[in-house]
């Protein structure tokens, strides 16, 4: 009954999509909660600066503008960290909005950075590699001209539109601009492995999303509330955006889980199959004939959305902001709702889904695995050197003296393969993984403390902005006031 109420107001209601003033809203909600001056809230809440340019690229059709922003959030840490968003729609208040949930993400997951965000307004799918390439060198240019980037100051990573190549780009240009900086490569986080990125980054989002959502499936409180039992196995998901943090989410709840992935979307439509659909024969299918669409086995809905009404019970959104608003959230089956991407949810549907105990997963939360190991990365740019290179042999020598003593011991000798496995020495990839396995479940056990013991918070989004504020203003208050 409460549900169709809400259904019939939705029809009538309009709400503000305005990235900005939801960000803002979600902040005021929690800071409302909480003790801390409301100067000190102002100075947190509020976004340093924002550089805006427009520059001319040369095009075979003629000279093209292109307009960027880069928006500082804040610099209570430095350097500022976030992705560069490519997207004809991107704009000003939108990068100020992720600059801001950037800040707070990088509090929740212990990650020593200020928030920052950029967004180049050009549809990526309609420019040339050559016009990409000349577009983002320009634009890093701009940046190194007013001080909006460097391993000190402020460094970029991928987010929608972008990735390894841009951030290679990037930081090739930043180098040749300053060409006796040392520490150059930690300009930028997300580059290939040739160029000084880090295994592991390219799935870290993903990865993270799916640490994340199993820390909840083993939530027992949590569970309850959902009314789904412990664990992952069997679970069905649908995900929205089959892109880097889409396809990664997928691909390894489905792989690793044993999830069933019932549903999947893109900007062309929606996929269906209540039995499963195999992400990577989905992704060949893509490659094959340029769309999901049509998978066999599958029913195709045109909708993009359509995805976010299909019975799961678990909903990943991984495209774009304001997807689940007040049209359409009644109608969203799920049990959690796991935010992969930044903003997906408006205030208004949140509130409907909340009604329906849904458990919501947020942002700021889920999808902060691909900024733990940029931290990762940028470390190692700034050591010269991967992680675990020092100490490998000396671990393998330790791990088969202690083996050979083992034997003596019990007169026996271990197999040749279980020798050598149990001797492994943990390379980059598996330190990586354990290492943002911890941040992701460090933070969720910090935010499901807030939310379940402080009686004022009613949420998990409010429980991670009180965690993200409380380590904001504690950083503030220490900091003191320059003069
Ligand atoms: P991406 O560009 O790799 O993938 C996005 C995908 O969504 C693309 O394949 C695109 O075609 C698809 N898409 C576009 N419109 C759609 C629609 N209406 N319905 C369904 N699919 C649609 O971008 P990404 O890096 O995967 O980012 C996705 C989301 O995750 C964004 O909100 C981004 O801010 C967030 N995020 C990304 C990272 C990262 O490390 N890449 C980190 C944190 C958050």
């Amino acid at each position: 009954m409460v549900v169709k109420r809400a259904s019939a107001q939705a029809k009538k209601k309009t709400e503000d999509l305005n990235f900005n003033s939801i960000v803002s809203h979600q902040f005021d909600r929690a800071a409302g909660t909480m003790d801390v001056p409301r100067s000190l809230l102002e100075q947190i809440k509020v976004c340093n600066n924002i550089f805006s340019v427009q520059f001319p690229v040369k095009t075979k059709s003629g000279l093209l503008v292109v307009r960027g922003w880069r928006a500082e959030h804040s610099h209570h840490k430095k350097p500022l960290k976030g992705g560069i968003r490519y997207n004809e729609h991107v704009n000003a208040d939108e990068v100020t909005a992720l600059a801001a949930l950037m800040t707070y993400k990088c509090a929740i997951v212990n990650v020593p950075f200020g928030g920052s965000k950029g967004g180049v307004q050009i549809n990526p799918r309609l420019l040339s590699e050559e016009v990409l390439e000349r577009i983002t060198r320009r634009f890093t240019a701009e940046l190194a001209a007013k001080n909006f980037i460097g391993p000190g100051i402020n460094v970029p990573a991928p987010d929608m539109g972008t990735g390894e190549r841009e951030m290679a780009w990037m930081a090739d240009t930043f180098a040749a601009l300053t060409p006796t900086g040392i520490d150059n490569l930690a300009c930028t986080t997300g580059k290939p492995i040739s160029q000084g990125g880090i295994r592991g980054r390219i799935e870290a989002t993903g990865r993270g999303v799916q640490y994340g959502i199993r820390e909840a499936m083993h939530d027992k409180r949590a569970l309850k509330r959902m009314g789904l039992d412990v664990g992952l196995a069997g679970k069905r998901v649908a995900v929205q955006g089959f892109g880097n943090v889409g396809y990664h989410a997928a691909t390894l709840l489905h792989d690793e889980d044993d999830c069933v992935i019932v549903g999947l979307s893109e900007w062309d439509g929606s996929i269906y199959n209540p039995k499963g659909l195999n992400p990577h024969k989905v992704q060949e299918w893509r490659v094959k004939t340029g769309s999901i669409t049509n998978f066999p086995g599958s029913k195709t809905m045109k909708s993009p959305r359509a995805v976010l009404e299909f019975d799961c019970d678990i909903l990943i959104p991984a495209a774009l902001e304001n997807q689940i608003t007040l049209q359409n959230a009644d109608k969203v089956k799920c049990r959690l709702l796991a935010e992969a991407a930044n903003g997906p949810t408006t205030p208004g549907a949140e509130a409907i889904l909340l009604r329906k105990d849904v458990f919501v997963l947020p942002d700021i939360f889920l999808n902060a695995g691909g900024v733990v190991v940029s931290y990762f990365e940028w470390t190692k740019n700034l050591t010269h050197m991967r992680f675990g290179r020092m100490e490998k042999r000396l671990n393998e020598l330790d791990k088969q003296l202690l083996l050979s003593g083992i034997e003596g011991l019990i007169d026996r000798k271990f197999d040749e393969a279980l020798r050598t496995k149990l001797s492994h020495s943990i390379d980059e990839l598996e330190l990586v993984r354990s290492g943002l396995e911890d941040a992701m479940s460090t933070a969720y056990h910090e935010i499901r403390e807030i939310y379940f013991r402080r009686k004022k918070v009613k949420d998990m989004r409010t429980a991670a902005f009180v965690c993200a504020i409380k380590k904001v203003a504690a950083s503030y208050r220490s900091l003191g006031i320059f003069p």
